[in-house]
């Protein structure tokens, strides 16, 4: 499977775009503002997963729908503006060929999924950021100690690749770097 970012060039501030090909094509939220531009130009999408719904990750999703009418899943369906399928915790979701299963994490927003497939792969959304960077928690649904929780469920799993909703890709020692981000949240220090 190929995973390439498709916000990189975009000029607003945006959630990453993660798409992953292989036969298929899915994306991995759609971004706001600009973004789009990078979206337009696919030939199809056949899927769209929701990481949770803040703006800057599901801005795009009418004219994306519009456009390529694919399947969307999220963990809150109602707090978009679209028609999506329910995911839930421990439901399985296949991916470009490759079984994802979905974890409830939330602390950063109440709808927060992450998604891990049996190859190592995960999609974190803004639970956490490479390098020891945690989601925030002051706004609205934020909060620290489910935040931490939410951590702790992910230091579970052996991850090889990590995609999170803002930052760069991690392929290496990402296990660490998720601890890494637990130790710094545990901190409980307020980040703004
Ligand atoms: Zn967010």
């Amino acid at each position: 499977m190929e995973i390439e970012n498709l916000s990189e060039d975009a000029e607003d501030f945006t959630g990453n775009i993660w798409k992953l090909s292989n036969g298929q094509t899915v994306l991995i939220d759609v971004g706001t503002g600009d973004a789009w531009k990078a979206i337009e130009k696919l030939e199809e999408i056949d899927k769209v997963v929701i990481t949770h719904s803040h703006y800057d990750h599901v801005d795009n999703l009418p004219e994306t729908v519009e456009k390529f009418g694919p399947e969307v899943y999220a963990f809150e369906p109602e707090n978009l503006d679209t028609s999506a399928e329910k995911l839930s915790e421990g439901d399985e979701i296949e991916l470009c060929g490759e079984s994802f299963e979905v974890f409830h994490t939330p602390g950063h927003k109440n709808d927060s999924i992450c998604l891990y497939s049996e190859s190592g792969i995960l999609f974190a959304g803004d639970l956490l950021f490479p390098d020891g960077g945690f989601g925030r928690t002051d706004l609205e649904e934020g909060d620290r100690e489910l935040l931490i929780e939410s951590i702790q469920k992910i230091t579970e799993l052996d991850v090889e690749q990590m995609y999170c909703g803002h930052d760069k890709a991690v392929t290496e020692e990402a296990n660490s770097q998720i601890r890494k981000s637990l130790s710094e949240a545990e901190k409980r220090e307020s980040k703004y």
